[in-house]
């Protein structure tokens, strides 16, 4: 059957695009240039073969939408790259723009909605699309990036006959560098957003509750004593046992991106804090903190931790930032009342 550009055979058509009708490989590749992430299937002789688009010999043109850069020289040749996308793992061979002007590397896939997996000489990639997908899944089924890359190597080919590279190492990376920028700039951080009586943090604080300098008016410490409850924040702490964490040997390279910004104390400040509050002997009349004493002995044997304290705003449900701590063993006074010298807000 001849394409509908007469120039020759129908032998390929797209998975991806709706209603695709077969077309010969160059109409395939005229229609793909600003989608080079679809699948397509070429007749074989036998069946329709599922294939990259690169494997029609498609190329990806970087910083001119889609078409190849008037610089680029014939020397430079283009990178193979692997690109991860939310329907399989492809490979895809690029050209960057070799413009006078042109902008690193980095930032020319980062704007043709590519994040590099390392930022010298990258030759993988994760999409936008897929890492945007990737953290609605950890967030909404608590799915480890083993098991979702392990579904992406199944939407790839599901047969298990072909090789699909692996890029769990780079996705865990890549994933968790995306959803720290995620926070970061959801918080306005990037941009030098300053907030009244804040700390920087990358956290949702609640805006309902009295915040001095944001929602309250600019006298408010006049008001009289019989109103006083209007300008009330009203707090509620309570402790999650189940949240435990094992004795074991940590990764030294395994940092956080964001202490002390989050919703957990800072830890040298919680250091300092248990140092010196640990003279001082916990109040007994308190009958608020007799789980740790009711507890079986031995319970908490090689825990590192064995539960949270946090501090929530009680009228709204949210957690209040840098106002959460982990206990050692159980429930104990100095923790459950490190929020009230500690919280920033
Ligand atoms: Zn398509
Ligand atoms: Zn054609
Ligand atoms: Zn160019
Ligand atoms: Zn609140």
């Amino acid at each position: 059957m001849p394409c509908a550009c007469e120039r020759s055979k129908a032998t390929s058509r797209c998975r991806d695009c709706l209603q695709c009708p077969l077309q010969c490989e160059e109409c395939v590749r005229d229609g793909h240039r600003l989608n080079p992430l679809h699948w397509v299937e070429t007749w074989n002789g036998r069946y329709l073969e599922k294939k990259d688009l690169s494997d029609l010999g498609f190329e990806m043109y970087l910083g001119h939408g889609g078409l190849p850069c008037k610089y680029a020289l014939s020397a430079a040749h283009p990178i193979t790259y692997t690109i991860t996308h939310s329907n399989g793992v492809h490979r895809v061979i690029i050209h960057e723009c070799h413009c006078p002007s042109r902008r690193p590397s980095v930032s020319q896939l980062l704007r043709a909605g590519l994040f590099p997996a390392t930022l010298n000489r990258p030759e993988s990639a994760f999409s936008f699309d897929v890492l945007r997908q990737w953290d609605l899944h950890f967030l909404t089924s608590k799915k480890g990036a083993y098991d979702y890359f392990n579904a992406l190597r199944r939407l790839t080919d599901n047969s298990g006959t072909r090789t699909v590279k692996n890029r769990y190492r780079e996705m865990n990376v890549v994933g968790r560098v995306w959803q720290h920028l995620t926070a970061e700039k959801r918080a306005g951080l990037p941009h030098g957003l300053v907030l009244p009586n804040r700390a920087p943090s990358i956290t949702v604080p609640c805006v309902a509750c009295p915040w001095p300098g944001f929602n309250m008016p600019a006298n408010w410490k006049d008001t009289p004593s019989e109103l006083a409850y209007i300008h009330a924040s009203e707090l509620g702490g309570d402790g999650n046992h189940g949240l435990q964490k094992k004795r074991k040997r940590d990764d030294p390279d395994d940092v956080s991106l964001s202490e002390g910004q989050g919703y957990f104390v800072h830890p040298s400040k919680m250091q300092s804090y248990l140092e010196a509050i640990d003279s001082e002997p916990a109040p007994e009349t308190c009958s608020g903190f007799k789980v740790g004493r009711a507890q079986r002995p031995g319970k908490f044997r090689n825990l590192e931790v064995s539960g949270v304290v946090a501090v929530i705003c009680i009228r709204h449900g949210c957690f209040r930032p840098g106002a959460m701590v982990d206990l050692q063993k159980g429930e104990r006074y100095a923790s459950s009342h490190t929020y009230s010298s500690l919280s920033d807000r």
